[in-house]
């Protein structure tokens, strides 16, 4: 192989190393930016990319996953508060039509 050649493939496979990184440091999220799609990762409102990357990111981030177990629990007890309300009025309308009768 001439010196040329080889020196060219060298330069090019230094500069294929180093798209490669910056191509994964692009697609790596932090912390900051879990923050910000947190409600929207919750509401399954992000796209399949930011999911998937944010779920990534949970795998690897205690912090955020325990921030994400919080909301979680709170998104919860607000629904079962809802179903409560939900049902304590379908026990006003049915009580209603019961006095109907
Ligand atoms: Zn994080």
């Amino acid at each position: 192989m001439l010196k040329t050649q080889e020196l060219f493939l060298k330069q090019a496979l230094r500069v294929a190393r180093q798209n490669d990184m910056a191509e994964k440091k692009k697609n790596m999220i932090d912390c900051q930016e879990v923050m910000q799609n947190l409600f929207l990762f919750l509401d399954h409102e992000v796209d399949e990319m930011t999911e998937e990357e944010i779920s990534h990111h949970l795998t690897q981030c205690q912090s955020c996953l325990s921030r994400v177990k919080f909301e979680k629990g709170i998104e919860e007890s607000i629904r079962k508060a809802e179903d409560t309300k939900a049902s304590s009025g379908l026990h006003d309308r049915v009580g209603k039509i019961l006095k109907k009768l």
